[in-house]
């Protein structure tokens, strides 16, 4: 049975690891003779309340550079797991997980959506309120792009697997910060956060702007453009909005904030741009050094959010006059006009 690189690379890094990790298969993918795990690693504290960091990536099949950076994280993230010891007392009080193949065929097959023609990323139970046409979501055809699924049908596969995955991990944490790695759209590294189905913002506006403050002072060199993803377009079912409405940790005292990392394919296929002539090719590195480039691009953010979790005092643990404070900045720099 024909399987993925990114899949055996999974389990050969679950074999070696050997008791140090947590692994499970979440649900296998399946279609007629091809059945792919959707594997989850887990690192660090068993205490449900831990703080959490979470990387997910292969939620779209056809930007598979988003899986690679997944699994390229991990790896590296499990090398220090072995020799560093300050990472290893950090793992004592947090917890680390990684579901990096969420849409094992579609990566097999060079798809955005899953092997039911459904995508993913449109098919939680969420509506919009000004969704963008077509690409916000659509219910006509499971033959055309950005199709959601039947009304009142249960979600697929997938999206359950990765509902299940993070919901587990993060249910009751008191900080969790989950990052979901994609690419195709801009000329720029993006860090979109909620809500993707309205322009409002989303209740932890302070949050994410502290957030943003301290990447911004940290890395003043840094290249992300942090910004809600409603920005840039509306759309129906975001299985991040969904997490994020069903976690409810606002209510509850429980801070959590959902990242997406938006890779700017424009920025290869500009320097390439015959590879818009490949199906793959607008949504990810095809050049050999361009692809390690990007593989290690994003080792600095893994490492800030492995701290930020690590160090809520830091930046998530606010006086009401810091939120106050942080929610202000936000309102200016994202909704100004709206
Ligand atoms: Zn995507």
């Amino acid at each position: 049975m024909s399987t993925i690189p990114e899949i055996q690379q999974i389990e050969s890094r679950i074999l070696s690891l050997g008791n140090s990790v947590r692994s499970e298969v979440l649900a296998y993918s399946q279609d007629g003779d091809s059945k792919l795990p959707i594997y989850k690693i887990t690192f660090g504290s068993e205490d449900p309340q831990a703080p959490v960091l979470g990387i997910v990536g292969g939620v779209h099949g056809l930007e598979r550079i988003g899986a690679q950076v997944t699994v390229a994280m991990m790896n590296s993230f499990s090398e220090l797991v072995r020799w560093d010891r300050q990472l290893q007392r950090t793992l004592q009080d947090v917890r680390v997980f990684f579901i990096p193949t969420v849409n094992p065929i579609g990566i097999l097959r060079k798809t955005r959506c899953n092997p039911r023609g459904v995508d993913l990323m449109r098919n939680a139970p969420v509506d919009a309120d000004k969704p963008a046409r077509w690409l916000g979501g659509h219910r006509y055809s499971n033959k055309l792009p950005w199709y959601r699924g039947k009304e009142n049908e249960p979600m697929e596969v997938e999206s359950l697997a990765l509902i299940k995955g993070v919901q587990k991990e993060i249910a009751s944490s008191r900080l969790a910060i989950t990052l979901d790695c994609h690419s195709g759209f801009g000329l720029q590294d993006r860090l979109w956060f909620p809500y993707a189905k309205t322009q409002k913002p989303f209740p932890e506006l302070g949050l994410v702007h502290s957030f943003k403050n301290l990447l911004d002072q940290t890395y003043p060199h840094h290249f992300y453009k942090v910004e809600p993803q409603a920005g840039t377009y509306t759309t129906h079912g975001d299985l991040w909005d969904y997490l994020y409405l069903q976690h409810n940790g606002v209510a509850q005292g429980k801070q959590y904030l959902p990242l997406c990392l938006e890779m700017g394919s424009w920025m290869w296929v500009k320097k390439h741009p015959s590879q818009l002539f490949r199906a793959d090719g607008p949504f990810n590195p095809l050049i050999g050094h361009r692809h390690q480039r990007t593989l290690r691009r994003h080792n600095t953010l893994l490492e800030l959010m492995i701290r930020a979790v690590s160090n809520p005092e830091a930046w998530a643990t606010l006086t009401s006059e810091q939120k106050l404070h942080h929610e202000e900045k936000a309102q200016e720099l994202w909704y100004a006009g709206t």
